[in-house]
């Protein structure tokens, strides 16, 4: 499955709800989901950490669609085989 078939799937599913919520409720849920990230990472977690993982790309995919934003197109036309900051394929950016 690619990301912009992941993304369609989140509308199919959830698209009438995300909707009506709009986009600062979408965000919130999606900064919550990003939290409980951070708690399950704390934690070590695995199985946690992967659901939480889930949540976020879900949420992520949810706020997407809500400002028409196609995730995947937008990842790979910043993200194209190198860093944005430094345009090299092998990041040299200082840390
Ligand atoms: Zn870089």
């Amino acid at each position: 499955m690619h990301v912009h078939e992941f993304q369609d799937m989140m509308r199919r599913i959830y698209f009438h709800r995300d909707s009506e919520r709009a986009v600062v409720r979408t965000f919130n849920w999606l900064v919550e989901e990003v939290e409980e990230l951070r708690e399950a990472l704390k934690e070590k977690d695995n199985e946690a950490i992967g659901d939480e993982f889930a949540d976020v790309f879900a949420w992520l995919a949810s706020l997407a669609n809500v400002v028409n934003i196609d995730l995947e197109k937008a990842a790979i036309r910043k993200y194209n085989g190198r860093c944005p900051k430094c345009g090299q394929t092998l990041c040299k950016c200082p840390f």
